[in-house]
């Protein structure tokens, strides 16, 4: 839970500081509009993804059909993916994802009809943070393509941050984290998440998913961590 002291921060103070010292544009250092985050709209319409497509890939030992993401982890994007997790910024998903359809580099042929489901967080996490960024990035997939995002799955467990630890901690710590929500699930499946590392959370998350009977055929995340 966060401190009030941290509340007034984000709610009054980083405002204030906007206002007196607007962003600028990472790139060409113009004022940003209200709407762009990080890149003005000019220099966001030629960012270049540099997305990541791997079929019959196999990560943390699972096999999945294919593996997307829309680019690495690092530079512009990873700082798109810490502005949408931590400062809360819930435009970021849509806005990537938009742009990714319209400059063609969406595996659209391998999700439409498909059934995205996003990595669940947990209850005490969406409330702290207000937002599950898998699934809102699952929610902007949808509106561009003809694919229904189902919350299928649930996290039964609290986990670490997986940022600091090992391969081998990664596995342990999401062992048993997730469980099936009491739904029916017709169509193929694509797990939804947001950084994909070492793939032990969308691993464990697709052995749910296998269980139950689902037919899990791809990833879909927004950086691949090189
Ligand atoms: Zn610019």
């Amino acid at each position: 839970m966060k401190r009030f002291s941290e509340h007034i921060v984000e709610s009054v103070v980083n405002p204030l500081i906007k206002l007196f010292y607007p962003d600028e544009c990472r790139n060409c250092g113009g004022i940003l509009s209200f709407g762009e985050v990080i890149l003005c709209d000019s220099c966001f319409s030629k960012f270049e993804f540099q997305p990541k497509y791997e079929e019959d890939a196999t990560i943390s030992g699972c096999q999945f059909s294919y593996i997307f993401s829309l680019g690495i982890h690092n530079g512009i994007l990873q700082e798109y993916v810490h502005r949408m997790k931590y400062e809360g910024v819930q435009s970021i998903p849509k806005r990537l994802i938009t742009r990714a359809d319209e400059i063609g580099i969406l595996p659209s042929k391998f999700l439409r009809e498909k059934t995205l489901i996003p990595v669940p967080l947990h209850p005490a996490k969406v409330r702290e943070r207000g937002f599950n960024q898998a699934e809102i990035m699952a929610q902007a997939l949808s509106s561009r393509l003809e694919c229904d995002v189902l919350n299928a799955l649930k996290r039964i467990r609290y986990t670490l941050p997986m940022v600091e630890l090992s391969p081998e901690e990664r596995k342990r710590n999401v062992k048993g984290a997730f469980a099936m929500r009491n739904c029916n699930v017709q169509r193929e499946v694509v797990i939804v998440d947001d950084v994909l590392t070492t793939g032990s959370t969308v691993a464990e998350c697709a052995r749910i998913l296998k269980e139950a009977g689902c037919d899990v055929v791809g990833i879909f995340t927004l950086t691949r961590a090189n």
